[in-house]
């Protein structure tokens, strides 16, 4: 049985991942120092308590398990605060996680699957948005993820770590059986908000600009189920353990939802009424983020499974009304 070690794994998306590599047979390390995930949300495996800022305690975890690859999920994700604190996103994305490449190293561990972003790209040349797409991050968010992309190369060529970097567009939905969802504190991402809206745990959501050259003014974004998010890593180590070469794939479902479209789609699959509020536009948002994935489905096999955006908002809307 192969040993997986999972960097992040307490928070969203690595908690997903943990529970669809047990189910696929991987025994899972999770690494995770809670600053924004919770230990309930792990929900197997082994848990170490830490930090990849700790160059000593990820010298002890690498020799005290053998870990056959490694997926990083451990990173801050608030553009608005990389503009703000861009330390904070430099120190964690890119030093911390320098700590991890040269552990991984040291230790001869050769896959490791990396969370990238569609941040990478900046401001759209072009929709939708394939793997060549010029990279030109216009925040420090953005920048961090591409910095480490840039290095995976350099370790490759220089020691030999495999890698695939998958650049996420916008992740959303929950697990399907409702045992797992979205808990970010304070919560930023639009479906949690516009469903949190829905069941009166906040008052209304409130749309960022409506003046887009979009057809009804409001952005689109490109919104992939975390399950098929998950499979695409799942698909993604394995191609590494086959003796794949170092990649990167875009990641999205390839059709795009504006903001009042998400919200109708909200108000369908809750029945409920949502208050909107028209708000100013949040700086560094462009209008059209939408993903050519055709990279990862014709090479690795990837075919989303829960591509309906009213499926991505009932699994989310499921976790919102847990009780
Ligand atoms: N958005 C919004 N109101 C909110 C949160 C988000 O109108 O309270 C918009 C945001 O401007 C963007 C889209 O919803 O166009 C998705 O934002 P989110 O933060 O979920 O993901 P991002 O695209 O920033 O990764």
């Amino acid at each position: 049985m192969k040993t997986i070690l999972i960097v992040g794994g307490a928070g969203y998306i690595g908690s997903h991942m943990v529970k669809m590599l047990m189910r696929s047979g991987y025994h899972v390390v999770t690494l995770d120092n809670l600053a924004t995930g919770y230990r309930d949300a792990v929900s197997g495996g082994d848990f170490v308590f830490g930090d990849t800022a700790d160059k000593l305690g990820l010298d002890s975890l690498f020799s005290g398990y053998t870990i056959d690859g490694v997926m990083h999920f451990a990173s801050f994700i608030q553009v608005g605060e990389s503009v703000q604190h861009p330390s904070k996103y430099y120190q964690n994305n890119v030093a911390a996680t320098l700590n991890l490449l040269d552990a991984m190293v040291a230790h001869h561990i050769p896959a490791l699957i990396f969370s990238s972003s569609a941040a990478i790209f900046g401001e759209p040349a072009y929709t939708p948005i394939d793997e060549q797409h010029p990279k030109q991050p216009i925040n420090p968010y953005g920048l961090s993820k591409w910095m480490i992309e840039q290095i995976l190369a350099d370790y490759d060529q220089a020691y030999g770590l495999k890698s695939v970097c998958l650049r996420y567009f916008n992740a959303a939905g929950a697990d399907p059986e409702g045992q797992l969802g979205e808990r970010h504190e304070p919560e930023t991402h639009l479906i949690p908000l516009v469903l949190q809206a829905a069941s009166g745990r906040r008052q209304a959501i409130t749309v960022f600009g409506q003046d887009y050259d979009t057809p009804d003014g409001t952005c689109i974004r490109d919104y992939i189920h975390i399950n098929d998010l998950c499979q695409a890593h799942l698909l993604a180590l394995e191609y590494l353990f086959q003796g794949g070469n170092s990649t990167a794939y875009n990641l999205g479902n390839g059709s795009g939802f504006s903001v009042t479209e998400v919200i109708e789609v909200a108000k369908q699959v809750t029945h409920k009424p949502i208050e909107v509020v028209m708000g100013e536009r949040r700086m560094g948002d462009p209008a059209r983020l939408v993903a050519d994935s055709k990279q990862i489905q014709t090479q690795l096999g990837w075919q989303p499974q829960y591509a309906d955006l009213a499926t991505i908002v009932a699994h989310a809307w499921q976790w919102e009304t847990r009780t």
